[in-house]
């Protein structure tokens, strides 16, 4: 798993060389914190229509949010499953902390991370983050330190 910075090309690159792209899915629209688009935390960025078109001023997006991508969207061994419209989730690495992986979990689906086969799944990164000695979150919360507890799943 990559944990480098990319560019917008990047993105674009990697995501079409493994078929995977945003389609219908906004939600980094929705979790992420995006300022610089006036968006409030918590709420759908003002310029995003989920479902219906997504990102309204894509052309003029804000840096960060060319910049973007989450975990799934341009790495392969990231499962099918993971699809953050389906999976209510999006795993990623932090902005300028690249040594963490965070898990965002849609508000109005809090447990669906102890769900299977995401549980399952959680405990394996867990084991590969506290090996290279990186930091997990789920939703702010630091889950390495209780990687046996997850890969107990
Ligand atoms: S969460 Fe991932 S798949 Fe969904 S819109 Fe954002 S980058 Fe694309
Ligand atoms: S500016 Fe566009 S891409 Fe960025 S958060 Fe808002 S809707 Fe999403």
């Amino acid at each position: 798993m990559t944990q480098t910075p990319l560019t917008e090309q990047d993105i674009e690159r990697r995501s079409a060389a493994i078929g995977r792209k945003c389609g219908e899915c906004s939600l980094c629209c929705l979790l992420l914190d995006v300022r610089e688009a006036g968006k409030k935390d918590g709420e759908w960025c003002p310029h995003c229509k989920p479902g219906k078109g997504g990102c309204m001023i894509y052309d003029h997006r804000p840096h960060r949010c060319r910049g973007y991508a989450c975990a799934w969207l341009v790495n392969e061994t990231i499962p099918e499953h993971w699809y953050p419209l389906k999976s209510h989730m999006i795993l990623d690495f932090a902005k300028g902390d690249p040594a963490t992986l965070r898990v965002h979990v849609h508000p109005d689906h809090p447990n669906r991370w102890q769900e299977q086969p995401f549980l399952s799944d959680i405990g394996k990164l867990v084991q590969w983050a506290v090996r290279c000695r990186f930091k997990m979150l789920i939703d702010g919360n630091d889950v390495t330190l209780e990687g046996k507890n997850l890969d107990a799943a």
